[in-house]
């Protein structure tokens, strides 16, 4: 087995340490989800490009995952295969998601031994012109090379605010950091992409996944394109989704956060307590009830309903963790 290959005598003999690898086969991990306006457009796109790199010794193949796409997706892409072996399509039973299709995509490249994969988007917004320099920095050493886009303003006013929200919460709940405006378009290697295929999770977010592996990594800027065509499918509910998905599966800061509120909380209610003893006692001041009840209950009632909010988040992941199903079904690999 290739795998059993990568590893010297002296590797086995001291777990971890690897010969020195091949970085020749190259996956391209295409998630696609109601794309038919993009495939031939992409593959045209991307084909000069991977042509280019043959000089560097790399012979790449394009793995198209079919996310369940209703439209002729999967019929634009199987026209493709006959003329080319180097484009595969996995296709899913259903619609799972881009993260089940890239953890897919992941698995099936671990699988086939490639030596490094490139996840990219079909829409022409992560630019395939980017690639070569991804590769020279993987050739040169780097384990993952992350696409840092340095400018936004292909985004509307909402995504960018909210992107900027996101990393801050991420950054300061989470202890590992994620590097700001970093999508899923990156390279990494056979090695990333391996301890990726065994974390158990069902609950995945990529780009917290893959910087919680670790390994060196380099950050390439690029200008992010708007889409070619088509259109979106991440709405506000689904990118909701996803910040609060990667949120709590890397941090159980919240949790305690709530914690510290009680502490608050209590200490205010003593405090409040002490004032109006003392007033009665010395001032002889009626108690004025009303008002100040109503603002504490619903104050109380808000934080406490906040607070089972935020425990009702994580028990529903033990949840669906704990029921194991697999994160994707293929219908089939061609
Ligand atoms: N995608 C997918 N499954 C989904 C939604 C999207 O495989 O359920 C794919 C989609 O075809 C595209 C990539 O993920 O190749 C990024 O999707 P999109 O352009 O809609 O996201 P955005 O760029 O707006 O974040
Ligand atoms: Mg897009």
């Amino acid at each position: 087995m290739r795998a059993l290959s990568r590893l010297s005598v002296i590797s086995e003999i001291f777990p971890g340490r690897i010969m020195p690898e091949h970085k020749t086969r190259l996956a391209i991990i295409c998630p696609v989800f109601n794309e038919q306006l993009m495939v031939s457009t992409f593959v045209d796109s991307i084909k000069p490009v991977l042509r280019s790199l043959a000089p560097k010794g790399i012979s790449p193949c394009l793995v198209f995952v079919d996310d369940g796409s209703e439209d002729q997706t999967a019929t634009e892409i199987s026209a493709l295969l006959n003329d080319d072996p180097d484009i595969k399509l996995i296709q899913l039973s259903r619609n799972f998601g881009k993260e089940a299709a890239l953890s897919a995509g992941i698995d099936y490249a671990v699988q086939q031994e490639f030596d490094g994969l490139i996840l990219i988007d079909v829409d022409l917004q992560d630019p395939v012109e980017e690639i070569p320099n991804m590769v020279v920095a993987w050739q040169e050493g780097s384990d993952v090379v992350l696409m840092q886009r340095v400018d936004r303003s292909e985004d509307t006013f909402f995504k960018r605010n909210s992107a900027k929200l996101y990393y801050g919460l991420f950054n300061a709940l989470s202890e590992h950091k994620i590097v700001e405006n970093v999508g899923d378009y990156r390279l990494i290697d056979y090695k990333v992409a391996k301890e990726l295929t065994k974390l158990e999770e069902r609950n995945r977010v990529m780009k917290s996944l893959i910087p919680w592996v670790g390994f060196q990594t380099k950050i390439l800027p690029y200008k992010r394109k708007s889409r070619h065509a088509g259109q979106t499918s991440f709405n506000v509910a689904r990118l909701s989704d996803l910040a609060i998905n990667s949120i709590t599966s890397h941090s159980t800061k919240l949790l305690r956060l709530w914690g510290l509120m009680g502490i608050l909380m209590f200490l205010a209610s003593v405090g409040f307590a002490a004032k109006i003893i003392l007033e009665k006692m010395f001032f002889g001041i009626e108690v004025p009830g009303y008002a100040s009840l109503v603002v504490i209950t619903t104050l109380i009632g808000g934080v406490n309903m906040l607070g089972l909010a935020v425990i009702g988040e994580y028990v529903g992941r033990i949840y669906l963790e704990s029921k194991r199903r697999p994160l994707y079904v293929i219908k089939s690999i061609s």
